[in-house]
């Protein structure tokens, strides 16, 4: 069965999407964390970023630079984090590879 990040690639599910092109779609998170909270994710499959290898590289490059363009559109470069959960016990629910731009407060402690 697909996952949910799939089927919103796949515009199965609806999203509120700030960022797409060929390999990265962004959208923001259903249960926001912060006041900003976006999901920038690769279309092509990977569980997570244990997955990641060489030749992904650009890929990952791409993933920041597109979350450093965000957070100037959203007014968060004063601070944010750029984070991915790793594993459930990460805290990692769904397992399609994702990152959380997270922004326009003070942010936490990260654990
Ligand atoms: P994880 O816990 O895997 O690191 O992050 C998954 C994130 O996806 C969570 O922050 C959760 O709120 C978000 N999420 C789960 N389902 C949906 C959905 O259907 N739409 C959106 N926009 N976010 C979702």
């Amino acid at each position: 069965m697909k996952n949910v990040f799939q089927r919103i690639i796949d515009e199965e599910l609806p999203c509120d999407k700030v960022f797409e092109n060929e390999r990265i779609i962004a959208f923001k998170d259903i249960a926001p964390a912060a006041p900003v909270h976006i999901l920038i994710v690769p279309k092509k499959h990977f569980p997570n970023i244990s997955a990641i290898g060489p030749e992904d590289g650009e890929l990952i490059l791409e993933v920041v630079m597109v979350a450093n363009e965000l957070a100037k559109k959203f007014k968060i470069t004063d601070g944010y984090r750029l984070l991915t959960n790793n594993g459930e016990k990460a805290g990692q629910t769904v397992f399609h590879l994702h990152f959380h731009l997270l922004g326009g407060t003070h942010l936490g402690p990260i654990a």
